[in-house]
């Protein structure tokens, strides 16, 4: 529960515009703040004072014991322009929390000051996975430079880590010993006291019961088998069983014990997985050879391995399967060229990743947004096959790749050959950008407001024919057409040929806006018309948008209507 705290009118309206985006999660206290801030304190886990920060500070003071159970506390000054993380910023949840109020209150900007937030190196705490250990003591170590050793059992999807978190960063001379930041699924006999082990969400379990098994008999079965096999039950991230046992209650109230859910599949789905232990009861039961064997390995995915198996007690059987570490794909878009017009999602995938892949002059472009470490694969142009194989062999070998193309990286961009050589081993997400057609209307007015298409006048990957043979079924359709590639250094005659093409079916005089790097510091645009086009004024940087019948110029901008009754 988020609890609301105002006094003041101003912060009341504040208060009451994040009331309602989330009636169920807040709860508002008025005036006094004295008497607000410790109902909040006692009621709610998170709080929003619209209140000076020296006043909070003030009351919170009194109340607050220990940084485990701390709240999270976001301050928001009278006018609404900074939230402020003020207290309990990875644990308490106060650094999202504070994006999340700036993100409802127009002009509102968050305000976070915890160090890993600031310098740009990953809050160890921020990823999710449960750690153990001295957490603020590691942070604080990597934070002052000191090397810390990395112990991973797998390649995990991680951002990038800072250069002095490795498994091998030389010593200074006289160094104590150096901490250690493990990360396992295992029980470690060796940590010490000041290392961080973190874990990953890389075991399933899978579980079978006869009806009516009580819950302490599976929880019992489970923790045994784990703790012989010298497994954390911090690294559970599933349980499964077969869809007969959905709900049995003690298989349900042992996963929430996990804190994971029970997930089910049909035993037909089961049988078929094989398994090193099948036995004729449960096929005589409930119609599959395995269930705890079969359920850990098939909730655990492509890949794993079956790192417990089966066990019984009187009611009860389980299998624990160890997930085989996926990597992650996520194909960006940079947009056209200005930093304001690369979104925040963009942002937040570059840096969520550990290698960037790209051609060298859009690394350059988003170089300084990169977590310190980010391992870069630039390529020149021309090397886009290559590159794009690249980056799903990085995101295959585990890693967390992004691969940035300008515009919309779907659009005349790496996404189709990367996805077309990618397998059903990684995860992929997209992230659209603003392509350069777009930008391109938006510098010349609207000439997108009716239907339209979009063409490559590059004949490098595509004959010619094909290309004029779209080009004509554009002009007769009468659809305003946006061409990418109009023309390069080796290419010159492709877009005088389209022109004299479009020519035949529209008046000389329809606009045609040419606009050469949209939205950088250099951008320049022309609005002319098909009969006056100067082919020696596009580039390879430019986007040229032929306008359709009914387009015009008007006061300077290129405007086609949007009605459909335009020509009657
Ligand atoms: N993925 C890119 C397009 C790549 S094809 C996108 O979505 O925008 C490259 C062509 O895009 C260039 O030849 C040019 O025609 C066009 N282009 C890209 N950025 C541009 C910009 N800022 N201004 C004008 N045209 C641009």
């Amino acid at each position: 529960m988020i609890g609301l705290i105002s006094v003041a009118a101003a912060g009341a309206a504040a208060s009451a515009r994040l009331a309602a985006a989330r009636p169920a999660r807040t709860r508002r206290y008025p005036g006094p703040a004295g008497d607000a801030v410790r109902g909040a304190v006692a009621e709610c886990d998170q709080l929003v004072c619209f209140l000076a920060t020296g006043a909070t500070v003030r009351l919170l003071a009194p109340l607050l014991a220990d940084k485990t159970t701390e709240p999270g506390v976001v301050c928001v000054d009278e006018a609404g322009r900074h939230a402020v993380a003020l207290l309990g910023g990875h644990a308490g949840g106060a650094n999202r929390l504070a994006a999340e109020v700036a993100a409802q209150l127009p002009g509102c900007a968050p305000v976070v000051t915890t160090a890993t937030d600031a310098v740009g190196l990953p809050g160890l705490d921020d990823l999710g996975w449960p750690a153990e250990g001295d957490v603020a003591g590691v942070t604080r170590a990597l934070l002052d430079g000191e090397p810390v050793t990395l112990a991973a059992d797998a390649v995990w999807s991680l951002p990038a880590l800072p250069p002095h978190l490795a498994p091998d960063v030389p010593d200074a001379p006289d160094a104590p010993r150096r901490r250690t930041l493990a990360i396992t699924d295992r029980r470690l006999a060796d940590a010490a006291p000041t290392d961080v082990v973190l874990r990953p969400p890389s075991l399933v379990v899978g579980l079978g019961a006869s009806c009516g098994v009580p819950e302490a008999e599976v929880t019992d079965l489970l923790a045994n088998a784990l703790a012989e096999a010298g497994l954390s039950p911090a690294s559970v991230t599933a349980a499964a069983t077969v869809t007969a046992k959905a709900d049995e209650a003690g298989l349900r109230a042992a996963a929430a014990r996990l804190g994971v859910d029970l997930t089910t599949f049909p035993a037909e789905e089961l049988a078929a997985v094989p398994v090193p232990n099948p036995s004729p009861a449960p096929l005589a039961a409930v119609g599959t050879p395995s269930v705890a064997e079969a359920a850990a390995l098939l909730a655990a995915g492509p890949g794993a391995e079956l790192v417990v198996p089966k066990r019984k007690s009187a009611m009860a059987t389980c299998a624990v399967a160890r997930r085989r570490p996926r990597g992650r794909l996520a194909v960006v878009g940079i947009g056209p060229g200005a930093r304001d017009l690369l979104t925040p999602r963009a942002g937040a995938e570059l840096r969520r990743a550990s290698v960037v892949v790209g051609l060298d002059q859009y690394l350059d472009r988003i170089a300084d947004l990169l977590r310190p470490g980010t391992r870069l694969l630039a390529s020149g142009l021309g090397a886009e096959e290559e590159r794009a194989r690249a980056a799903v062999a990085e995101a295959a070998a585990g890693h967390a790749v992004a691969l940035v193309g300008s515009g919309d990286a779907g659009v005349y961009a790496m996404a189709s050959p990367a996805l077309a050589a990618a397998g059903a081993d990684i995860d992929v997400v997209g992230v659209p950008g603003v392509t350069a057609a777009l930008a391109a209307a938006s510098v010349l007015g609207a000439p997108l407001g009716h239907d339209h298409a979009v063409l490559s006048l590059s004949d490098l990957h595509t004959p010619w024919a094909v290309i004029e043979r779209r080009v004509t079924a554009v002009a007769e359709a009468d659809l305003v057409v946006a061409f990418y590639n109009p023309r390069s250094r080796g290419r010159h005659w492709q877009l005088p040929a389209a022109l004299a093409l479009l020519a035949r079916h529209r008046p000389p005089g329809t606009p045609v806006g040419l606009v050469r790097a949209a939205t950088h510091r250099d951008q320049r645009h022309r609005l002319t018309t098909l009969d006056a086009v100067d082919p020696s004024e596009v580039d390879m940087m430019t986007l040229v948008i032929v306008g359709n019948s009914a387009t015009r110029a008007v006061a300077g901008r290129m405007v086609t209507p949007r009605g459909y009754r335009w020509q009657a």
